[in-house]
């Protein structure tokens, strides 16, 4: 119930991007939705293209309509007869209901995020914080509660995706508290709301917080002359203001001043941002936390987030981060030696150590001097609708598709596409998605892929099939150029087309296990994983070509270089990244109750230990954003990463590498079409054939050879 279809949780990189612009992609569209209507009928499926609002009035109104509806349902649950109640009339119609009131939050989302008119995206906007605000208060109806209670109190014999229904429905209830007396579960409620509020205060002390520090130019020697250029950067005659809190300020300063004591001051203010505010609301944070978990009969708020992810406890996911921390610890140190040595004979001082103000730094020398691949020089071989249809064709062929661009009826937008998906061999339609790939005011500023129609089976027995949207800001055309993309921006799009392909193929019957509702450590690993896809030569090659001579592919060198560099620092990248996730799940361990929390005391330490030395004065946690929104949850970047690593290795090893189509269809079967049907650990182990392992991803940062396990072999390193 808690995220409801509700795609404000779209996958989404971050990328900024802003600008205005119009442009003409328009190819032959010469199908439309009723072309596909038999196919549909013939596999008792719909399809739908969403019929958009277009005044901020029917937003208005549209909202207001699907809680009524909703509600008239939620009524009908809660007043039946409970000796009467059956599977149907419970648990799927509340799944039915939810669905059919996401459907229209869901639409009003899009809306807010893409529509070109400011007062439609206002209206969008409120519409979407009633709908929320609705959304949390069903949990707490109690008739419905009871009704649903009532049926599972029947022991049903369910099996399969409806027993996981029951079993999870009724799981959220008791974690919202439900199940306990009345008075407890008041003070449950309670003391979620007071944490709802701290944790409002805890993210906008982080926004508020402002550091600006002043610099003489000699002070910020090395950085490049640009810097100094930059709208507010001057503000006086040798002086340079710096804000610390401006994160490209603070990471340009970090990864190019040559003087250690700049670097050391900035990261010093920097990583005590919002010391005095958020410290004290941490720290009480901790302590509902904790009640609440222990209220609700966890050991601990970790043990509370992870129950319903892959992970399913703390223990299980410190072991990962552990197990993970452990294995990279080889690389990690290989790396900083690097470092550390470029350090001593910078400062003639053999003994100079590696602290966390210096990783930046020496890393970009590093990178300088070994790898010197012209990001911007690349965009030549990514033309944007080239890389799109190559990016088609390659998807297309692996996972048995075939994408047939329709017409639109309405668009928000000129170059707006829509596209059908169908199953290549029999034709079957399997939904459809829209492409809104470039930056203008008032839209979305990330990538990001948005569910509008998820897959649902009907009450009608007919199937939903569902519709999606690209919502992207790539580098718009210029007057003499076409749209060019990054590397980064290519590896966006295969990233978030994944997201959209495992929405529409999927096969899973009820609306909350559809598509990508995956439990949140798993929902990125198979993109992530499609993201190797864009750094080998075999695939860039079937479609990166030189816009102006297509002949011209990307050299063999460069790509090595480019692979080379992003394994250089991997160490250094991932035990950072284990520092933070091993401080999060730690803040969230058993604590007696009624204890008083030390978030510094506890987190810096670890900082220490799995990171690099840091000053003591620091606070890292009071700006660390994660800890409101994904409290022990951080675990799940690696998780996540761990597991893309592991199944890429069913491509590696498959006769054509990454685009091998048994190995895409498997992916389709096993993964993308039960969704969260089934237990993803099942789908997962099912697609590799074996079970689970973390030595690929130890193989792909640079760890070596399997280590005496009963894996199969490593990839190649080329084919990484
Ligand atoms: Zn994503």
């Amino acid at each position: 119930m808690k995220c409801f279809y509700l795609s404000i949780f779209a996958r989404c990189l971050a990328l900024i991007f802003a600008s205005v612009l119009i442009v003409d992609l328009s190819a032959a569209e010469s199908k439309s939705v009723d072309d596909f209507n038999a196919a549909a009928a013939k596999a008792n499926t719909i399809l739908t293209i969403p019929d958009w609002q277009r005044t901020p009035e029917t937003v208005d109104s549209s909202i207001k309509d699907a809680i009524a509806k909703a509600n008239a349902k939620l009524d009908q649950i809660g007043k039946q007869d409970l000796g009467k109640v059956t599977f149907k009339s419970t648990v799927v119609a509340l799944d039915d209901l939810s669905y059919e009131a996401g459907l229209t939050a869901n639409k009003v989302n899009i809306i807010k995020e893409a529509s070109t008119d400011a007062a439609m995206r206002t209206a969008a906007e409120n519409g979407i914080k009633v709908f929320q605000d609705w959304a949390v208060g069903i949990d707490y109806r109690e008739d419905v509660y009871k009704a649903i209670k009532a049926f599972a109190d029947t022991h049903p014999k369910l099996s399969g995706e409806d027993e996981k229904l029951l079993n999870e429905t009724m799981r959220d209830y008791r974690r919202a508290g439900l199940a306990l007396p009345p008075e407890k579960r008041k003070e449950v409620e309670q003391l979620r709301k007071d944490l709802a509020k701290l944790g409002t205060d805890f993210d906008s002390n982080i926004v508020n917080a402002k550091a600006p520090v002043v610099f003489t130019k000699a002070e910020l020697d090395g950085l490049p002359d640009d810097f100094f250029a930059k709208p507010g950067i001057k503000t006086g005659d040798d002086a340079y203001t710096v804000m610390a809190n401006v994160t490209w300020q603070f990471i340009t300063v970090e990864e190019n001043a040559k003087s250690e004591a700049t670097r050391k001051k900035l990261y010093v203010i920097h990583d005590s941002l919002a010391k005095d505010t958020n410290v004290p609301v941490l720290n009480q944070m901790l302590v509902l936390r904790n009640k609440i978990a222990l209220r609700l009969g966890y050991k601990s708020w970790a043990d509370y987030q992870t129950e319903t992810r892959m992970a399913k406890s703390a223990a299980n996911a410190g072991k990962y981060i552990n197990d993970l921390t452990t294995g990279i610890q080889p690389k990690f140190a290989a790396e900083v030696s690097e470092l550390q040595k470029m350090k001593a004979a910078e400062t003639k001082d053999p003994a100079a150590k590696i602290d966390t103000w210096d990783w930046r730094y020496y890393q970009n020398q590093l990178n300088k001097q070994k790898f010197t691949v012209d990001k911007e020089a690349l965009r030549v071989y990514f033309p944007f609708q080239k890389v799109l249809d190559g990016m088609f064709a390659i998807y297309q062929n692996i996972f048995g598709l075939k994408f047939e661009k329709i017409t639109a009826p309405y668009k928000w937008i000129d170059d707006l596409q829509l596209y059908m998906v169908s199953d290549a061999a029999s034709a079957e339609p399997l939904g459809m998605f829209y492409l809104d790939m470039f930056p203008r005011d008032g839209k979305f500023n990330h990538f990001a892929e948005f569910d509008i129609i998820g897959g649902k089976l009907l009450p009608d027995g007919k199937y939903q099939r569902p519709t999606v949207a690209l919502l992207c800001n790539f580098p718009p055309p210029t007057a003499d150029k076409p749209s060019l993309l990054s590397h980064q921006d290519v590896e966006t799009l295969f990233h978030e087309f994944g997201h959209a392909l495992h929405s529409i193929v999927t096969r899973a019957k009820f609306g909350r296990f559809a598509g990508t509702n995956v439990p949140r450590d798993f929902v990125e690993a198979p993109s992530q994983m499609l993201q190797n896809w864009v750094w080998e030569k075999k695939v860039l090659d079937t479609f990166a070509a030189d816009y102006r001579d297509s002949s011209k592919k990307i050299p063999a060198d460069v790509i090595k270089k480019m692979n080379d560099a992003k394994l250089a620092t991997a160490g250094v990248f991932y035990r950072r990244q284990f520092a933070f996730a091993t401080l999060d799940l730690t803040l969230h361990d058993p604590h007696p109750e009624n204890t008083p929390y030390d978030c510094v005391a506890i987190s810096n330490p670890i900082l220490e230990k799995i990171f690099l030395p840091i000053d003591p004065s620091t606070t890292f946690v009071s700006y660390f954003g994660h800890l409101n929104g994904y409290d022990a949850g951080y675990y799940g970047y690696a998780w996540a990463d761990a597991i893309a690593a592991d199944m890429a290795t069913v491509f590696e090893k498959a006769k054509e590498g990454y685009l091998d189509k048994q190995a895409g269809l498997r992916l389709r079967r096993e993964v993308y079409e039960p969704g969260d049907s089934r237990d993803v650990t099942i789908s997962i182990e099912k697609f590799l054939g074996r079970k689970q392992s973390v030595q690929p991803f130890l193989t792909r940062i640079g760890i070596g050879e399997a280590k005496k396990k009963p894996v199969p072999a490593p990839p190649a390193p080329e084919a990484r």
